[in-house]
């Protein structure tokens, strides 16, 4: 990038006159930015911390930035690990609390900055590696939005802004510093990171930052995958999911990240697939305005059902049956997605048995049922029953089946889905062996009035 000009002057917001009060400020961060004063460094809390704080919200996280080296914050903490090689920085590990310290960066293209090393970049422009150190002026220029490059300065509790990040803050708007198509392709994550700042926090995205988010969502192919899986996890559980989902396929992002998913969105005229994804990430949403947990493999199972739906289809109309239908086809569909975003295995095994329990909880009848309830799964399983039967009759009425079994004591359910002991032996007595067991098949057999 070229070097800009830099404002080495900032508007500096006295304590007075802004809300920043460090009785909203993690004790945790507190004490690592005193740490760094008394050890003689330039200490600051910045990011999403100062600029939530600002907005009057409670932050996810405190980021503090520093002239200290990472090998000298290193030696100030006993608690303290380097991480990252493209972006070195040190965690500061309290009990339940990282506190993220990175050192002032530069810009770059002056090797006599910094410890002699260079931002390395790709032919494209991304940047590969950024580990050369800089003053707090340049720092905020190598930030990404405006309203992410504020400062809290321990030594005076001022607020430093280098780049208008106030003034934007003050006008609800997303603003990438610099030119954003260059900003954009030294690093095509700030495209999902604009998306979710503006979903998240009910900002606008300035014009000229918007106006590439349309066509630079292929930029995102060169992210590794684990990187993409992590910002999937940022998008979806920070609360606003639903906005962040309407506003990453407006801006054609989303099927960068869901290729089989957006597929299956813009083919279906029904609105099936939609709902059933719209319902999981409102409830999502809402379990964590209520500050409960939220179970990611949930979500994604959700994401990614109605590529696996189709295909089992289709597996089970060339002659498999539905169980191998099922199978190959989450194969199928995880192999295809983890060549865009990675899915580790502990939410990936749970995802598939949220799927499989789909075609177990068809079965309602014999000891099964029975069985099932115990299933460490199991909740997670109906619970997307329950959501699948708001768009789907044969899945309402399965989940209805379901409702009144759980709410059943036990010589009820046990009478439920046992053969009474009155019949007789006897054709009328034998079992039906569940026929549909598919994914979007009916239940079967109808469900007992009970
Ligand atoms: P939140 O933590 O609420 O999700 P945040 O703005 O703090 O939002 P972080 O990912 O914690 O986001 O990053 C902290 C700060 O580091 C950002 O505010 C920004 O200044 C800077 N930053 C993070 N990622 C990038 C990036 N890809 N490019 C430039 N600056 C970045
Ligand atoms: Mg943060």
């Amino acid at each position: 990038m070229e070097a800009p000009i830099l404002n080495p002057q900032p508007i500096i917001i006295a304590r007075p006159d802004h809300n920043i009060s460090r009785a909203n400020i993690s004790p945790n961060a507190l004490k690592v930015l005193y740490r760094l004063r008394e050890a003689g460094y330039r200490a600051c809390l910045v990011g999403g911390g100062v600029r939530d704080l600002l907005l009057g919200r409670e932050p996810k996280d405190f980021d503090i930035a520093t002239d200290a080296r990472p090998e000298q914050i290193y030696r100030l903490f006993r608690n303290c690990r380097l991480i990252g090689r493209r972006f070195r920085l040190a965690h500061v590990q309290f009990d339940q609390e990282i506190i993220e310290v990175a050192t002032f960066r530069g810009h770059g293209d002056d090797s006599e900055e910094g410890d002699g090393s260079t931002v390395e970049r790709a032919a494209d422009g991304r940047i590969l590696s950024d580990n050369v150190y800089g003053g707090i002026e340049d720092d905020a220029w190598r930030r990404d939005f405006t309203i992410n490059a504020l400062y809290y300065d321990i030594t005076n509790f001022a607020v430093l802004d280098y780049v208008g990040g106030i003034d934007d803050l003050k006008a609800g708007l997303i603003r990438l510093i610099g030119d954003p198509v260059e900003r954009y392709h030294e690093d095509p994550v700030r495209l999902l990171r604009a998306v979710r700042f503006a979903a998240k926090l009910g900002l606008r995205i300035d014009p000229a930052t918007e106006a590439p988010l349309h066509r630079l969502g292929q930029l995102l192919e060169k992210i590794p995958p684990a990187r993409l899986f992590d910002e999937i996890l940022k998008l979806f559980l920070g609360g606003s999911a639903i906005q962040t989902f309407e506003l990453l396929r407006h801006y054609r992002l989303f099927g960068r990240l869901f290729p089989a998913t957006e597929r299956c969105l813009s083919h279906q005229q029904q609105h099936y697939p939609k709902t059933l994804l719209m319902r999981t990430l409102t409830g999502t949403d809402a379990r964590l305005a209520e500050g409960k947990p939220v179970n990611p493999a949930f979500l994604l199972a959700a994401l990614l059902w109605e590529p696996v739906r189709e295909q089992t289809e289709r597996l089970q109309a060339s002659g498999l049956d539905e169980v191998d239908a099922l199978q190959t086809a989450a194969d199928l569909v995880i192999q295809a997605q983890i060549r865009h975003t990675s899915l580790p295995r502990r939410y990936s095994l749970p995802m598939r048995e949220i799927w499989e329990m789909q075609q177990r909880l068809t079965i309602t009848t014999g000891k099964r049922p029975l069985r099932l309830l115990t299933h460490p799964r199991f909740r997670a399983g109906y619970d997307f029953l329950l959501l699948r039967g708001d768009a789907d009759q044969p899945a309402a009425k399965l989940a209805e089946w379901w409702t009144r079994f759980i709410a059943m004591d036990e010589k009820d359910r046990l009478q439920a889905v046992l053969p009474s002991p009155k019949s007789k032996k006897g054709k009328s007595r034998r079992r039906r062996k569940p026929r549909s067991a598919g994914p979007s098949d009916s239940p079967n057999p109808p469900p007992p009035e009970s």
